[in-house]
């Protein structure tokens, strides 16, 4: 056999052949395999803002945060993304309309336990005056004061607004007061309120005078005119409501030149008449829980119809 690998010799080219094959492709698969690497590895220095953009779609938080380029808003796109989505989703359509929620609506229950009949101009051009504030009327069937039907009505309007997403003040809360007509306007032009709202209730020398009635200031007194057409916008509106809640037709619409309270505002001002405290049906059913609501989701419903109007 060993012999025979003498002659074997003889056939060197063929194994030498298979040699120079694989160094041949030994060659090559480095050559590529090199290249390969060469082709992969500059793209790390080239490439690195794409880096990022790549594994954005994907795991993200880690791909980014050693991310050499601190600038990029990746993370905060891929962290915000979700919370964003689930924002939107919980507190449902209410709070996706951000304009309303900057709406700020101030409620004056009108009138206070112990009324001041010290004089105040009716306005800021006027040399009339009036009483700073009185009691105001009284049911016949409940002896309930005004102002405490004012305030109950009040209260009820505020928790309805804010649950629309509207940002209320109250000129009172308390019967224990002392703020005059011409104050409590003042502070809702200081509070910059886009739309006041007075709540009062309505008296008559007939028992049988009823319905609610909506007021707002007349162009006629020059320190209202720049609040005066939109007033009166909001304050049909506001009757609309009424109207759509009770099924009642009401009095409708009433435009005054004499009250303090709007000719000292710089603000749109409404002011609600509930119904009669003089009429002994009226008087009780204004007290009733139900149908005081059923008032204060009609204002809410108006200053809705008036705000989505544009008017503000
Ligand atoms: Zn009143």
């Amino acid at each position: 056999m060993e012999q025979d690998e003498v002659p074997g010799q003889g056939k060197r080219s063929p194994q030498r052949m298979i040699k120079l094959y694989s160094t041949v492709f030994a060659v090559a698969a480095a050559a590529l395999l090199f290249y390969l690497l060469l082709y992969d590895l500059p793209p790390p220095a080239g490439k690195l803002p794409d880096v990022p953009q790549q594994s954005r779609t994907q795991p993200e938080p880690e791909a980014v945060a050693p991310s050499p380029v601190p600038g990029q808003e990746a993370p905060p796109v891929s962290a915000a993304a979700p919370a964003e989505e689930s924002l939107v989703e919980t507190p449902a359509p209410e709070s996706v309309t951000p304009a309303r929620a900057a709406l700020l609506i101030v409620i004056d229950p009108g009138h206070q336990r112990k009324g001041n009949n010290e004089p105040e101009p009716v306005g800021p051009d006027s040399r009339a005056t009036k009483p700073k504030v009185t009691s105001g009327t009284v049911g016949v069937h409940t002896r309930k004061p005004e102002y405490v039907l004012n305030l109950e009505v009040s209260e009820l309007l505020k928790e309805q607004l804010i649950r629309q997403g509207y940002e209320v003040r109250m000129t009172r809360d308390s019967h224990d007061v002392d703020i005059s007509n011409k104050e409590r306007a003042k502070m809702a032009n200081e509070a910059g309120a886009a739309l006041s709202i007075r709540i009062h209730a309505d008296g008559d020398a007939s028992p049988k005078t009823k319905g609610f009635s909506v007021l707002y200031p007349s162009a006629s007194v020059a320190s209202a005119r720049p609040i005066a057409e939109s007033s009166k916008a909001a304050a049909a509106a506001i009757l609309n409501g009424l109207k759509e809640v009770t099924g009642s037709t009401g009095r409708g619409l009433s435009e005054r030149s004499d009250l303090s309270g709007f000719n000292w505002s710089e603000v749109p001002v409404v002011l609600v008449e509930l119904g009669f405290m003089t009429n002994p049906e009226e008087d009780a059913l204004l007290s009733d829980p139900d149908y005081q609501n059923k008032l204060a989701s009609g204002i809410v419903k108006g200053i809705m119809q008036y705000v989505e109007a544009g008017e503000l």
